[in-house]
Parts: structure tokens; C-alpha cells; sequence
């Protein structure tokens, strides 16, 4: 058994001797490769999160009449579906910002 682990050391400083002119290659390689892996994850990362910004402002329930301030009925008409992405397109949404005479028939 020992032989065996001395002869795998003796094969891999072999190995590295071998390989030691190319190893500042390699190693440059690796590491720009690595670094290119974290910059892309980081750009995909910050898109990802600027579409879930956009998406979350596209709810319109935070100025919708029917919204209410309460957390146990967060809508009155439709309190599944308020506040969450499911709202997005809402064609119960109407603008809190109104009259007393938009009540008054015409
Ligand atoms: S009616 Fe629609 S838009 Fe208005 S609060 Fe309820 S779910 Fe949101």
C-alpha cells in the first residue's frame, strides 16, 4: 500500500514537473474563467432582479378604491388574488383617485 501512494506522488510530481512550464497558463486561465463565471452571474443576477422589480410595480393594487389598509382583507373584491403577481391586469382596478360626483348618477 505504501508503495502505491509513493509511486502515485512520484507520478504526479512527474506530473507537475512536466507541466510547470505551462502551469502560469493554466493557472491564468482558470482564474479569468472563474472570474468571468462571477461577473456573468453577477450581471444575470442584477437583470433578474430588475425584471422582478418591474413585474412587482406592475401590480396595481396600491392605488386601487378597493384596496384596503387591513392585512386580513387586503382587497374587497378580489382578496386571493390582491397584492400578489395574480393582480398584474387586474379588470376589477379602479383608481382611488375619484370625485364624490362619480357616485352621482348622471
Ligand atoms: S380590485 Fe384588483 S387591482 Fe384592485 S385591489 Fe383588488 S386585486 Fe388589486
Amino acid at each position: 500500500m505504501t508503495q502505491v501512494m509513493q509511486s502515485a506522488f512520484v507520478l504526479l510530481a512527474k506530473l507537475i514537473v512536466w507541466i510547470r512550464p505551462a502551469l502560469p497558463t493554466i493557472c491564468a486561465a482558470v482564474a479569468w474563467t472563474i472570474t468571468a463565471m462571477l461577473i456573468l452571474n453577477i450581471v444575470a443576477m442584477v437583470r433578474q432582479g430588475l425584471a422582478n422589480v418591474r413585474k412587482m410595480h406592475r401590480i396595481p393594487c396600491a392605488s386601487c378604491r378597493y384596496a384596503t389598509d387591513s392585512y386580513r382583507l387586503k382587497c374587497s373584491v378580489r382578496p386571493v388574488e390582491a397584492f400578489s403577481e395574480q393582480a398584474i391586469g387586474c379588470h376589477d382596478f379602479a383608481t382611488s383617485n375619484f370625485a364624490s360626483n362619480d357616485l352621482a348618477p348622471s
